[in-house]
């Protein structure tokens, strides 16, 4: 194909990818977290006796407050600017989940020899795949999300997302490129060895329970309520499911401005994780006061640009200035010695 042709063919399927029916912004997931912002809606109307409008619903899921915020027109910019990323960052998870799968294959067969395939039947096979894959993936997300909150470096640049004032839709794509790469390699590597012992132990073809080419837990999260984590919808899992998933409610209060609730709720759409390793909050039932944001630590982004050059800035000057310590103390020592000898 002619050079030109190429990249804009090339730019064009990394635009449309999230569009795709088993993407985050295809038709099933947006359909989906309109239904249940509808059911939303009629539930908050009726128990306030209030009446019900198609123009009423619109205006209360885009509100014209949150819209047109300054935040909410970064996460827009940022959108645009990140399709590219995006695209790439979904092509390494494929990737890497194969080149781990390989390599976990090759490393096991290399240390134990060949085995024949264990003669499970074929939908124990599925389900164990489907359960070990979301946990492992989670597990990964966990992980990733807890270093970019406790690494101060990693922190500048997840600093772009929970700098999000106001939160809509758009507000899960409001992410610095460092860290969408970071975590698609992390949940590649991870869900590559799941893939690797599995298909030691049962041969190739391990596979999932899918829905639209995805796990089937993970596409049933993102085509019904996966959406409404970044809104004003305040729909909590409380109790044993509050234990287990993540609801709306619970990512608001991760993306909360509050000390009490800084880094707690970092699993995609499962709690489990955050439960073992003591970073659950589980959300109380009716609405918290909840003022999204960073505080009074960093003032907000304002474009997108700034969004993704300021981290970088700030993390090249945190090297630096370790460089110039470590410069420094070398040189003390060197005098040191000098001193003593
Ligand atoms: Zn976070
Ligand atoms: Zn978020």
């Amino acid at each position: 194909m002619f050079a030109p042709a190429a990249i804009w063919a090339a730019l064009q399927s990394a635009v449309l990818e999230p569009f795709s029916p088993g993407s985050a912004y295809g038709a099933p997931a947006v359909v989906g977290a309109l239904a249940i912002s509808a059911l939303y809606y009629a539930e908050r109307r009726r128990a306030r006796g209030r009446r019900m409008s198609p123009s009423g619903f619109a205006r209360s899921i885009f509100p014209k407050r949150i819209l047109l915020h300054p935040s909410s027109l970064v996460d827009m910019r940022l959108w645009l600017l990140n399709g590219v990323a995006f695209a790439s960052a979904y092509g390494m998870l494929g990737l890497g989940l194969i080149f781990w799968r390989d390599e976990v294959v090759a490393g096991l067969n290399h240390a134990w020899g060949t085995r024949a395939p264990a003669p499970w039947p074929a939908w124990t096979i599925l389900a164990l795949a489907t359960v070990l894959q979301l946990l492992a993936s989670e597990l990964a997300y966990w992980f990733a999300h807890y270093c970019f909150h406790k690494i101060p470096a990693l922190w500048e640049f997840h600093k772009v997302h929970h700098s999000a004032e106001v939160m809509t839709t758009l507000t899960e794509l409001r992410q610095h490129p460092v860290e969408i790469i970071a975590f698609m390699n992390l949940i590649g590597l991870s869900t590559g060895i799941v893939f690797g012992v599995m298909t030691y132990v049962f041969g190739p073809g391990v596979r999932p329970f899918t829905l639209l080419n995805g796990n089937i837990f993970l596409m049933a999260f993102l085509v019904t309520y996966g959406h409404l984590r970044h809104t004003h919808m305040w729909i909590p899992f409380t109790g044993f499911a509050g234990r287990i998933l993540q609801s709306p409610a619970h990512h608001q209060l991760h993306h909360s401005a509050n000390p009490v609730h800084y880094d707690r709720n970092l699993g995609f759409a499962l709690a489990v994780w955050d439960c073992a390793f003591g970073t659950l909050a589980i959300p109380a039932r009716t609405r918290e006061p909840v003022v999204f944001g960073l505080g009074a630590e960093t003032p907000p982004f304002r474009s997108a640009l700034a969004a993704l050059i300021i981290p970088c800035a700030r993390v090249g000057g945190r090297i630096g200035s370790l460089a110039e310590r470590l410069a420094t103390e070398r040189k003390l020592r060197a005098a040191r010695k000098g001193s003593l000898a």
